[in-house]
């Protein structure tokens, strides 16, 4: 690796770092229904403003070893991880789609799974502004494909964001009725279905498709897990949402060889 290289690795790795430091904000306000812009982040528990140098991401964390300057309160790891997985899921994605306009509609993909990975896994909900916002967001891809043509969607019909938009929800939505019927209970929520909407419209249904595949695959072999090994409950909730974003990772990161592979 050239140095011109090393330095553009570390401006993106610190880019998604940043964000990821934002993300962590929406992770914790938007289910508690508090705006993401005002007020300023605090202490969880002495309640004190964080200045500036609290807020570098990964590194404040490191510095104040895991607790607040002020009353000593731990603060948990996992804003230091969630900072340090997004750097390193921008310098994936650039890695994957390099310079061109496909890599920062990734990123901000990207940064909208990783606030439903994390609510999901917290509360056991996708919330509905999560999913408006993606849906809003995912009219950028659209007119990517519209105006010079959009990779991920592996190419197709002039009506292909349609079929994003619509197939892999209404097969989720199949599913989940489907699981309605047969057990009398859902196996996955609405939340769950919904998502499938912008997931479609940012890759479009056959990377949308084989995500979905992917995230029962693992769900079940989870599921399976929780049940035979960790001898946990049959009823308890196990959160789907992060299935289906490590499903749609796998997709975005290996899919397009799959489909090569399987045709
Ligand atoms: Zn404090």
């Amino acid at each position: 690796m050239n140095p011109y290289d090393i330095v553009l690795i570390a401006i993106i790795f610190i880019l998604g770092s940043v964000i990821g430091s934002f993300l962590n904000v929406c992770i914790y306000r938007i289910p508690a229904g508090i705006s993401i812009v005002t007020p300023r982040s605090r202490c969880g528990s002495c309640g004190r403003t964080l200045s500036s140098i609290d807020l570098i991401p990964i590194l404040s964390w490191i510095f104040l070893k895991g607790k607040c300057r002020t009353c000593g309160e731990k603060i948990s790891p996992r804003y230091a991880l969630v900072e340090a997985l997004e750097g390193l899921l921008y310098v994936a994605i650039f890695y994957r789609f390099g310079l061109s306009a496909v890599t920062p509609v990734m990123w901000l993909f990207i940064s909208i799974l990783t606030v439903v990975f994390f609510i999901d896994l917290d509360h056991q909900i996708i919330p509905n502004k999560v999913v408006l916002f993606g849906l809003v967001s995912g009219l950028i891809p659209v007119i990517l494909y519209w105006s010079q043509g959009y990779p991920p969607y592996q190419s197709g019909v002039w009506y292909e964001p349609l079929l994003g938009l619509a197939v892999p929800f209404s097969i989720m939505l199949g599913i989940a009725l489907l699981s309605v019927l047969l057990f009398k209970q859902s196996g996955i929520g609405m939340g769950d279905v919904k998502i499938y909407a912008p997931i479609g419209l940012f890759i479009g249904w056959k990377l949308a498709l084989m995500s979905i595949w992917f995230a029962f695959f693992f769900g079940g072999l989870f599921g399976l897990l929780w049940i035979f090994i960790f001898k946990r409950d049959k009823k308890e909730m196990i959160p789907f949402a992060p299935f289906i974003v490590i499903g749609v990772l796998m997709a975005v990161f290996w899919g397009e060889q799959l489909l090569l592979y399987l045709y």
